[in-house]
């Protein structure tokens, strides 16, 4: 019985790789002097191996146990059973006397099988003087060994062990080299530029992306100094290399800000990672370090530097005008206005008709003013008059809006439907506020043939809740999707539809504070339907968890 080749593709790559041909399978036992005659009398010691190869790895298993170098191999295999049933059936084929490119390729996926779980190369090889001993031992004391009749065998069970391990150790050597060809390409195509360092800070390797990154020729730096390569930039802190070593000695890295200078002499910023190269005490003097550019990352962080900033000020100086809307033009608005009045009230009927249409259109013009003026004061504050976010449920929301709206919703005939209602992380007030704002509309802009029906429906949607309030009104051309959640912006005249334009702006913002989004689709002469999202409660948060967030 054959058993299943481990890592067969791998074992047939390194077939190749060492070459290991018929050919070379051939002359590698001519060298041994092993002959194809001996190699068919070991058929001979198979009913041995079959009886005694169990107890032979249990044997062995016990001194893979006694050391602890070995013993952790044991610990980390993922199955000891399986381990010694794969032992058992290696020690038997190798008295199989068919030696072919099958069984090649079985010892080399078992070569690699011990690299893989670390097994140290002096073991394996060690386990197979163990096995010479032990079967000498063992045939020479059993009574119907086959040795009596060919003392031969015992040279020729020598012989094919050195040939199988020699096959065991080729591709463990070549396995562990194939290993380090890939942490060496690993290294070599780093993202970052790694450089190895002496104690003394000269360079003894740069990999391949040094020379992105820095512009130099890897190859030309060893046996430079660092510090030749070290830049000042002014916003760059400078630590010496002893600074760094001294922090990465004491925290396991150093990580900071360095300045590299680039070899067309510009000095740029990167972000640099200070480790001690060895493991041991013998290598503690060598470091590894490792940096990437930073200056397209400095770039961006400038600019939004720059337009926090901007943004900052400009929120001021809306803070700042809404201010002065509340306070200096307010005062001045209602001397027109109750002047204005106060003139319509005097002098109506008394000056020419003319005159009595022109103070009306001040007096409106005054009243109208007074309601801009209040409606971007509320505007403003959505966000610094706005309670701190909290659990709250929507439905005592929306409740309240269709309080609010009770007149308006009897007058017009107007139907309601619902579905459940979600809890949300937000601001209660202002969630009826958005409620109130939305149904308004929704019986404002109805269809004059029928009366109007309004949907609002909630699903969930990841970490949000998404609402949607769905009316049959007269619907929205669809290029005035974006221009209607502008503050002032309306689509009708105040004759036909009174208002401020101001509604759908302070929806928006109170959303936006909320952190979601809002928009709506729209049939023209059909209806609309506006959508937002709110944050979901989390759900290790009970209803009235206590939890505050904080907009
Ligand atoms: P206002 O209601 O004071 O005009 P809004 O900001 O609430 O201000 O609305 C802006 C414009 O969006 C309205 O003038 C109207 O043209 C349109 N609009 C808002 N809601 C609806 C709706 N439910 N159906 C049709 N049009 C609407």
């Amino acid at each position: 019985m054959k058993s299943i080749i481990a890592h067969a593709d791998k074992a047939r790559r390194m077939a190749k790789k060492l070459n290991l041909s018929l050919e070379e399978l051939a002359r590698r036992k001519a060298f041994l002097n092993l002959s194809s005659r001996e190699e068919r009398s070991l058929e001979l010691l198979l009913p041995f191996f079959r009886e005694k190869a169990p107890e032979f790895v249990h044997l062995l298993h016990g001194r893979i146990d006694a050391f602890p170098e070995t013993r952790q191999v044991l610990e980390k295999t993922h199955s000891q059973a399986w381990l010694r049933i794969r032992h058992a059936e290696y020690f038997v084929e190798l008295v199989s006397g068919t030696y072919d490119m099958d069984y090649v390729l079985n010892r080399l996926g078992v070569g690699i099988v011990h690299q893989i779980i670390g097994l140290g190369p002096q073991w394996v090889q060690a386990s197979f003087g163990l096995l010479l001993e032990w079967a000498n031992r063992e045939l020479r004391a059993d009574a119907a060994s086959p040795l009596r009749d060919n003392p031969e065998l015992i040279d020729t069970l020598a012989k094919v062990t050195m040939f199988d391990s020699g096959l065991v150790m080729d591709s463990y050597f070549m396995a562990e080299r194939e290993r380090a060809d890939l942490l060496a390409r690993v290294f070599e195509t780093n993202a970052e530029a790694v450089w190895i360092l002496d104690g003394q800070w000269f360079i003894l390797h740069a990999n391949q992306t040094t020379r992105t990154i820095t512009g130099w020729d890897p190859d030309l730096l060893p046996h430079r100094s660092l510090s030749e390569f070290l830049g000042r930039e002014e916003d760059v802190p400078v630590l010496s290399p002893e600074e760094m070593a001294q922090i990465a000695r004491e925290k396991g890295h150093w990580e900071g800000e360095l300045s590299i200078r680039h070899r067309n002499g510009s000095v740029f910023s990167v972000w640099a990672t200070l480790n001690i190269a060895g493991t041991t005490e013998l290598d503690l003097n060598d470091f590894i370090l490792e940096f990437r550019d930073r200056t397209a990352e400095k770039r961006t962080e400038k600019e939004l530097l720059q337009k926090t900033t901007d943004l900052l000020r400009s929120n001021r100086d809306l803070e700042q005008f809404a201010y002065v809307a509340s306070h200096d033009l307010q005062e001045p608005l209602r001397m027109v206005t109750s002047y204005t009045q106060l003139l319509a009230r005097r002098y109506k009927g008394q000056l020419s008709e003319e005159a009595d249409e022109f103070i009306r259109f001040a007096v409106d013009g005054a009243i109208r003013m007074q309601a801009l003026i209040n409606a971007l004061l509320s505007y403003s504050r959505v966000d610094t008059r706005g309670k701190a976010l909290a659990p709250c449920a929507t439905e005592t929301a929306f409740q309240n809006a269709v309080e609010n709206l009770k007149m308006a919703i009897s007058e017009s005939h107007a139907t309601i439907e619902t579905s459940a209602f979600p809890e949300i992380i937000g601001d209660s007030v202002q969630l009826m506020q958005l409620f109130q704002n939305l149904l308004g509309n929704a019986l404002k802009f109805r269809a004059l043939d029928r009366n109007p029906v309004i949907r609002i429906s909630a699903k969930e949607e990841g970490e949000f809740w998404r609402f949607t309030v769905e009316d049959n009104g007269i619907g929205i051309d669809p290029q005035f999707y974006e221009r209607i959640f502008i503050i002032f912006q309306r689509l009708h005249t105040k004759e036909e539809y009174p208002g401020t334009g101001i509604g759908l702006a302070i929806c928006k913002r109170i959303v936006e504070r909320h952190g979601g989004s809002m928009g709506v689709t729209s049939r023209p002469g059909e209806g609309s339907v506006f959508f937002f999202n709110l944050r979901a409660v989390p759900h290790d948060i009970t209803s009235h968890g206590g939890m505050t967030v904080h907009s």
